[in-house]
C-alpha cells in the first residue's frame, strides 16, 4: 500500500495530462456545410452564397464579395458613401466584420470564420444593427436603443397603447383568433415588465401600432426579399409601423406546420414589438433583442437584458418580479460555462480520489 501511495503523485500528474489531452491535440474542426450550415439548404435567396467566402481575411478578392458589402451596408456596417463595392476584403471591410462579431457577441477575428458566416446567413430581423448602445462598466455591449432614445410618452401611470391589424395585409392560412391569441402574448410580455398597456382597436388608421403582412418592395424603402432572409421588421417610437415579410411561412404551432422553413410568428412578434417600444438589436444570444432567428425555432421568453433595457425606457411594472428570468437566465449561464465532458471528468476524478484516500 505504501508503495502505491509513493506513486501517486506521479498516476494523478499523468492523469491530468491525460486529462488535457483533448486540449494539447484539439479535433479539426472541419466546416460541413451539410451538418454544420443546414440553413443553406433551405435559404432561398443570396445569402446563400456568403458560404463561398468562408475563411477569407482582408486582402482576398472573390467574385460576388460586392454582394456580403450591400449586406454590411444593409445592417449598418458600411457606410452608405461607397455604395459602388468592389468584390475586394479591404480595411473597411474587416472593420465592418469585426462591429458585426462585436455586435452579434461573436468572436473578434475580422475574418469570416465558420460562426460569423453562419451567422451572416441566418434569417434576421431587417432593422439595421446600427444602435445606440450605453457604456456598461466592464465595457461590453448589450441591450442598445435607437439614437436619440425614442420612447412612447404619455402618463408614466397610465400609459396605454393601441394596436390593430391591416384589414388589407393579412396571411389567410392561419386563423385570425389564432394570430391575435399569439400578439396577445407577445404584448403580454413586456407589459409584464413595464408599466405600458396594450389593447386591440378595431380602428386601424388611428391605432398606434399598425400590424401587417407585406410582400417585398411595400412603400417604406425597407423591401422585404421573399422566403426567410429578412422576416420582419418594425418602426421606432412613436411611429408604430409593424411590417412581417407576408413571404415567409409563419407558424403558430411546428406541429401543424411542417415546412422547413417555418418561422414563429411569437417569437418574431416579441422581437418587433421590442423595437415598437425603443429597444435596438442586442448582442446577447439568447436575448429577445438578437437580431436572427433560426426557422422552426421558438423563443419568446423575456430575458434579464431584454428587461433591463426596456425598464431603464419606461420603468418598472409594481408587479414585475425578477425572480423567475433570473433563474432560466442564470440557469442557462451555468449549462453553458461548464461543459458536460468536464463534468464527467470531474465526477471520475472525484470518485477516483475518494477510493485511493
Ligand atoms: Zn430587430
Ligand atoms: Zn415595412
Amino acid at each position: 500500500m505504501l508503495r502505491f501511495v509513493r506513486y501517486i503523485d506521479t498516476f494523478l500528474a499523468i492523469f491530468f495530462l491525460l486529462l488535457q489531452l483533448p486540449c494539447l491535440f484539439p479535433a479539426r474542426k472541419i466546416p460541413d456545410p451539410s451538418t454544420e450550415l443546414t440553413v443553406v439548404d433551405i435559404h432561398d435567396d443570396n445569402w446563400r452564397g456568403f458560404i463561398n467566402f468562408l475563411d477569407l481575411g482582408k486582402g482576398s478578392e472573390v467574385a460576388g464579395m460586392s454582394e456580403l458589402k450591400k449586406y454590411f451596408n444593409r445592417f449598418g456596417y458600411l457606410s452608405e458613401r461607397k455604395l459602388n463595392f468592389t468584390d475586394l476584403f479591404d480595411e473597411e471591410l474587416e472593420s465592418a466584420v469585426l462591429r458585426f462579431q462585436k455586435n452579434l457577441g461573436l468572436t473578434a477575428t475580422g475574418k469570416l470564420d465558420s460562426d460569423t458566416v453562419k451567422e451572416i446567413m441566418l434569417p434576421r430581423c431587417g432593422n439595421s444593427d446600427d444602435r445606440a448602445a450605453p457604456r456598461t462598466l466592464n465595457g461590453t455591449k448589450n441591450f442598445a436603443y435607437f439614437y436619440g432614445k425614442p420612447r412612447w410618452r404619455g402618463s408614466p401611470s397610465a400609459r396605454l397603447l393601441t394596436y390593430a391589424f391591416s384589414p388589407d395585409n393579412m396571411i389567410d392560412y392561419i386563423p385570425m383568433p389564432e394570430i391575435k391569441s399569439v400578439f396577445r402574448k407577445a404584448f403580454s410580455r413586456w407589459s409584464a415588465a413595464i408599466p405600458v398597456n396594450f389593447t386591440e382597436a378595431d380602428d386601424y388608421p388611428s391605432a398606434d401600432i399598425k400590424i401587417g403582412f407585406y410582400n417585398g418592395n411595400h412603400g417604406d424603402g425597407e423591401p422585404f426579399d421573399g422566403v426567410l432572409g429578412i422576416l420582419a421588421h418594425a418602426f421606432s417610437p412613436e411611429n408604430g409601423r409593424f411590417h412581417l415579410d407576408a413571404a415567409e411561412t409563419w407558424a403558430v404551432d411546428f406541429d401543424q406546420q411542417k415546412a422547413k422553413a417555418a418561422v414563429d410568428l411569437e417569437s418574431v412578434a416579441t422581437h418587433e414589438i421590442g423595437h415598437i417600444l425603443g429597444l435596438a438589436h442586442s448582442s446577447v444570444k439568447e436575448a429577445i433583442m438578437y437580431p436572427s432567428l433560426s426557422p422552426r425555432t421558438k423563443k419568446v421568453g423575456l430575458r434579464v437584458d431584454d428587461v433591463e433595457g426596456i425598464q431603464a425606457l419606461y420603468g418598472s411594472n409594481p408587479n414585475f418580479k425578477y425572480s423567475s428570468l433570473l433563474s432560466s437566465d442564470i440557469s442557462s449561464a451555468w449549462r453553458n460555462a461548464i461543459p458536460q465532458k468536464s463534468l464527467k471528468w470531474t465526477t471520475i476524478l472525484v470518485v477516483l480520489l475518494f477510493i485511493i484516500s
